[in-house]
């Protein structure tokens, strides 16, 4: 038995309120007092999750619209970015006090998790303050990273540590051996002998002393999606053979002591702590001998891989953790300390290199709601008998599974619902197949799906009574649900959703204090049939369809005009980390706006900055159209139009301002 989603079954009776829609949607679970609801049923983020200073997103939201930024718009929280900085910084001084570790701790920013010049120009600007620094591993990633270390001043061999990872060229150890004699604190992480080599030869021209580290391949195995970052066969690191050897390497030159650093990194969003505990006993076990061989070794950089409770389950599951940020603390600090005094080795200074763990919670993405598509729960019997009346009168017949169905939906009762929907099955698909071999007419053919949805409908809201559902029936809610197309692509702004099954949270941010009662999935508007979300976090099951509300339509502006929808819109959230680089620009839809929000002194709520999205003109001319051509070749078509009568001057007018104002403008849908 599964348990029917609780939307259907928990709200018989009472005022639906704001509290029940936080514990449907899981808030408090996954947003870790980082997210709530308040009474007006709006979602709000509490940057600093302090209750007082609360930030109501469907009211930033409309403050966006008033200044002409629509959805979708990612908005940044600087305090929450803030916030977890320090709540890393705290955890692990806590392990270090109350475990008396003599070492220190730094957290290194990976800058390749989100490298927006705001996000790591705030982190940048912390780093002095909390002993952090910053992670490169590419060459771009390095320029970037030198610029910002200069601008977070702190220069001298004591400031932010800065860690150079990947694969390097001559050029880019050049670089690096320079950045050391300007005075960074920077270390190269040796991932191939070759580079080695070229890290002795630059330091002996320049005449500089390098902090030198490398990165082992360890034989114990990361875990989930990443585990090939770790083990034998990893792209990345030295075989312990390969260690032994640039240790002789080194002291052949002279420059043992110069080998500071030993590094891991045994995945991502490692979610089994036991994975990480095995990873940093071997790595530190490595880091002694070497230690007790005269390496120079002070630091001890354990990588990445601090997760994230996406879906707040708490357990050892892709999308969650099955630890917090004080126990990753603790177990690090305690592993580290008891295999180095039990070898006599000092205690090192711990580096970790957690990016999705600092920058996930930070963003949220809110999209609205175009409009929907959904299987009618009520079929117009009226309409479907005078088909059936007119099939007769045609001197046809009436086929057999149409009054099957019939009978069906109006015969259930509690006592066969089972026997129905085996019968209705089967009455459906030879519908279908009739109509296949040409014997079914199409208006019967929609009688049939009409009748066989609405007989769906009515055995889920049999079970919502009783609020479980059997397994026999456990494809209906999906195969029932509602579609509602969002204005965004899954592609540019949640692409780990579609590469890698990566859930999201994903709640309205208005209307929670109404119940909802529809169940839906999510499409985007790429024309990719992949572009869609249709599972859904849940503390329990991974759901496959979301509970929505009803989406309201407007009065149509104009008598003959088409009726609009009520703005709905749904906040995507803890999409801070990866999503943004990762996002492409699949059907030529571009970055989104992204907003800065920020708390004032008063705990009100104020914009920034605003980074405007990717416009048509600036997505086209990175496929090397120029709109300036593009232009030019309508103007001309329109023109010759005009010419010829096929278009009236103001009507070729209005069609060149539709085209240059499109070109100017945002690549998703505006009201
Ligand atoms: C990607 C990466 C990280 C960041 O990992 P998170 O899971 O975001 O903490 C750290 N170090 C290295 C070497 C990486 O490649």
């Amino acid at each position: 038995m599964a348990t029917i989603s609780s939307s259907r079954s928990t709200f018989l009776h009472g005022q639906w309120t704001a509290a029940d829609s936080a514990q449907l949607y899981g808030i408090t679970d996954w947003g870790k007092g980082y997210v709530g609801v308040n009474a007006l049923g709006h979602a709000t983020v509490l940057p600093t999750k302090e209750a007082g200073k609360q930030i109501d997103l469907h009211e930033v939201v409309g403050g966006l619209k008033e200044r002409g930024i629509h959805t979708p718009v990612l908005l940044r929280f600087n305090d929450i970015l803030t916030h977890r900085l320090r709540e890393i910084r705290k955890s692990f001084d806590d392990a270090i006090t109350e475990q008396g570790y003599k070492g220190s701790y730094s957290c290194v920013y990976p800058i390749k998790v989100n490298q927006q010049r705001h996000v790591c120009e705030q982190i940048a600007s912390l780093a002095v303050e909390l002993n952090f620094g910053l992670e490169a591993g590419s060459k771009p990633e390095l320029l970037a990273v030198l610029g910002l270390s200069a601008v977070a001043g702190g220069p001298g061999v004591n400031g932010m540590p800065i860690i150079c990872n990947g694969f390097k060229d001559s050029e880019f150890i050049e670089t690096v051996v320079l950045a050391t004699k300007l005075g960074r604190n920077i270390i190269p992480v040796v991932e191939k002998f070759s580079e080695l080599e070229l890290l002795v030869r630059h330091a002996k021209r320049y005449n500089v002393r390098p902090k030198i580290g490398l990165r082992v391949k360890l034989s114990a195995r990361g875990a989930g999606r990443w585990e090939g970052s770790a083990g034998a066969r990893s792209k990345f690191g030295l075989f312990v053979s390969e260690v032994l050897r640039a240790v002789e390497y080194l002291r052949q030159h002279g420059m043992l002591d110069c080998l500071n650093l030993l590094h891991c990194h045994v995945g991502s969003q490692l979610y089994d702590i036991r994975v990480l505990k095995n990873a940093i006993n071997e790595l530190t076990h490595v880091y002694c001998e070497l230690h007790k061989m005269g390496a120079g070794l002070t630091m001890l950089d354990i990588g990445g891989g601090m997760g994230v409770d996406y879906d707040g389950s708490q357990s050892a599951w892709s999308s969650s953790i099955n630890y917090t940020v004080a126990e990753y603390a603790a177990d690090v600090v305690y592993r580290i300390k008891s295999v180095c005094e039990d070898a006599g080795v000092p205690h090192p200074m711990i580096l970790s290199e957690s990016g999705r763990a600092m920058v996930a919670y930070s963003s949220v993405l809110v999209i609205d709601v175009l409009g929907t598509s959904r299987f009618e729960s009520n079929p117009d019997l009226a309409a479907i008998e005078s088909a059936m009346a007119r099939e007769e009168g045609k001197g046809g017949e009436v086929p057999q599974p149409i009054r099957d169905l019939l009978d069906c939906y109006r015969n259930m009762t509690d006592r066969n619902i089972g026997e129905t929907y085996h019968d209705a099955t089967q009455a459906r698909d030879e519908a279908m197949s009739l109509f296949s071999l040409g014997y079914m007419s199409l208006p019967m053919r929609a009688a049939a799906e009409q009748l066989f949805w609405a007989i769906g409908h009515k055995i889920l809201e049999k079970f919502a009574k009783k609020g479980e559902i059997p397994d026999e029936f456990e494809a209906l809610p999906e195969l029932l649900s509602d579609q509602y197309f969002c204005n965004f692509s899954l592609f540019q702004s949640m692409p780990d959703s579609w590469a890698i099954d990566q859930l999201f949270p994903i709640v309205p941010i208005h209307r929670l204090n109404e119940q909802p009662t529809r169940q839906g999935i999510l499409a985007d508007i790429t024309c990719d049939s992949d572009g869609k979300i249709d599972h859904f976090v849940d503390k329990r099951i991974e759901k496959k369809t979301l509970e929505l509300h009803e989406v309201r339509s407007t009065p149509a502006a104009e008598p003959d005009g088409v009726a609009g929808v009520e703005p709905y819109y749904l906040g995507v959230f803890l999409l801070g980390a990866y999503q943004e680089i990762l996002g492409d620009l699949h059907n030529l839809l571009g970055d989104t706006h992204a907003v800065h929000i920020a708390l004032d002194e008063n705990g009100e709520w104020e914009i920034e900055e605003v980074i405007e999205g990717d416009t048509v003109e600036e997505v086209l001319s990175y496929v090397q159209y120029d709109p300036e051509d593009l232009k030019r070749a309508m103007r001309l078509d329109i023109e010759a139009a005009c010419r010829q009568g096929r278009l009236t001057l103001s009507e070729g007018k209005s069609l060149l301002k539709y085209y240059d104002d499109g070109l100017e403008g945002y690549t998703y849908l505006e009201e």
